[in-house]
């Protein structure tokens, strides 16, 4: 069995101790790394500056276009510092206690919290879990002075600063905090194309970023992180106010029963691509590889997955930024997208997307024309890169080579499912056009005699009207 040339679904790579230097990273891109994740919850500024800077190196100087992203911090709960690990034992009784309070009682192992709405948030939930649900808790009592007597389900180790959930409780806590903010600034003035905000609730939390990226003019895009019960809520108004989305599948599935996140996953995977925005899927992908340099075989079948239901791109995250084995997790992710594409591109794509005004009606014909010539791919021009986002909404089987004029835009539609994107300089359509095309041929993306598929925008006298034709590459 054979699988095609070209990958259609993205990777994402998060970048880390593992993968830090300039060959480490150098590997990641050559092995297919389209877009690189920074995790502001780790390393320090001049860390994430020296990385941004490696990323610009790996475009300029070595000729990849590949797009970068800031994830944010979010209104995360975390355990405080201990000296030695809190060994727990099941069944034991433990104090939750804020690190404000002082004279706590001395007859239980005490789990310092970050903040001090924890007790009125923990009345929303009725468990405490610690790192994803490694650890849970049964809520026993709420003291009066604001701890929580909880019961361990399993016996345990707690370190410092371990990941707190609260099932569906509404934190107490702004969803953007002041480390966030700043985190966001400095992503908008570096440039950086994607910004990734944890632990959303709402709309108007996505609207607020978006205002200060519009008092700086910055173009940098906003991709919201579902991993609350509330943001699975407000879906809707989230994929609306977003310019994509992440199934945060960590989170998520300590947030709501780990049961219901493949049909959460799917709905979302399935709206996102109905409004025509890119979606992630991310998180425990190939965890195993962390350590081993193969993946199981369950692992195999959730990447194989989110091929299946289109999705934009698929994430590592610990696989390359803290794991053994960065580049042959990367390739393992790599072989299985193909595989699964090649096995995909048999059947038509589910067409019931939604088909929303003219400019989707051309997109939708263009592939559907591409389709039925056998074209080897669909040649887009696009200004803003709004052409690309329209084609790459109807999944084409084919590479979707998309010819913009500018680094920034260039770099951003790189998430898109589909999306070979080449910048190249416009002038007169024509001259674009075959501009266009001897920049694909040099990228080893056409070859001349090759059938494809161009769309674009030819000036009339006195607008411009959009043009579908079908040309062979010479
Ligand atoms: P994180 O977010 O890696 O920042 O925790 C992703 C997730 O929760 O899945
Ligand atoms: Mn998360």
């Amino acid at each position: 069995m054979e699988s095609h040339q070209r990958r259609l679904t993205k990777i994402v790579c998060t970048l880390g101790p593992s993968c830090s230097s300039k060959e480490q990273m150098l590997e990641l891109a050559q092995k297919g790394m389209n877009v690189a994740r920074i995790n502001v919850s780790h390393g320090s500024r001049e860390d994430h500056v020296r990385t941004l800077a490696a990323i610009t190196e790996l475009n300029v100087k070595h000729g990849f276009c590949i797009a970068s992203l800031i994830d944010t911090r979010g209104a995360e709960i975390r355990t405080g510092d201990v000296q030695d690990p809190l060994e727990v034992t099941k069944g034991e009784e433990v104090l939750f206690a804020p690190t404000t309070l002082k004279n706590l009682p001395t007859d239980r192992q005490i789990i310092y919290v970050g903040y001090d709405g924890f007790s009125s948030d923990v009345r929303e939930t009725n468990q405490i879990l610690i790192d994803n649900g490694e650890m849970s808790f049964d809520i026993v009592r709420i003291e009066e002075n604001g701890s929580v007597v909880g019961q361990a389900l399993q016996d345990g180790s707690i370190g410092s600063r371990r990941h707190i959930n609260l099932p569906g409780a509404d934190i107490d806590l702004p969803s953007i905090t002041d480390k966030d903010w700043d985190d966001i600034a400095f992503a908008a003035e570096n440039d950086v194309d994607f910004v990734a905000l944890s632990f959303i609730r709402n709309a108007s939390e996505v609207e607020e970023v978006r205002a200060l990226l519009n008092k700086k003019k910055s173009s940098m895009q906003i991709i919201t992180k579902v991993e609350t019960q509330k943001a699975v809520k407000n879906l809707s108004e989230i994929i609306e106010a977003s310019d994509g989305v992440m199934v945060a599948r960590g989170d998520l599935g300590a947030e709501v029963p780990y049961e219901h996140l493949p049909v959460i996953q799917d709905d979302i995977v399935y709206r996102c691509r109905d409004a025509g925005k890119p979606v992630i899927v991310a998180t425990h992908m190939l965890e195993s590889m962390t350590e081993h340099p193969i993946p199981t075989r369950a692992e195999v079948t959730d990447v194989a997955h989110a091929a299946t239901e289109y999705t934009d791109a698929t994430m590592l995250s610990g696989e390359t930024a803290s794991g053994k084995h960065p580049p042959v997790a990367l390739g393992a992710m790599d072989k299985i997208l193909r595989a699964t594409e090649t096995h995909l591109s048999k059947f038509p794509a589910d067409q019931n997307i939604a088909i929303q005004g003219d400019g989707d009606a051309r997109a939708q014909s263009a592939v559907s024309l591409a389709k039925s010539s056998n074209a080897a791919a669909i040649v887009v021009i696009t200004n803003s890169g709004q052409t690309a986002r329209r084609v790459s909404k109807f999944r084409p089987a084919v590479p979707i080579i998309s010819l913009t004029n500018s680094h920034g835009v260039q770099r951003k539609i790189q998430l898109l499912y589909g999306v070979y994107p080449l910048c190249i300089e416009f002038s007169q359509e024509e001259e674009t056009v075959v501009r266009g095309f001897e920049a694909a041929i040099k990228s080893g993306l056409l070859n001349s005699g090759d059938q494809v598929v161009v769309i674009s925008d030819i000036q009339t006298q006195n607008k411009p009207v959009t043009s579908i034709q079908m040309r062979t590459v010479q």
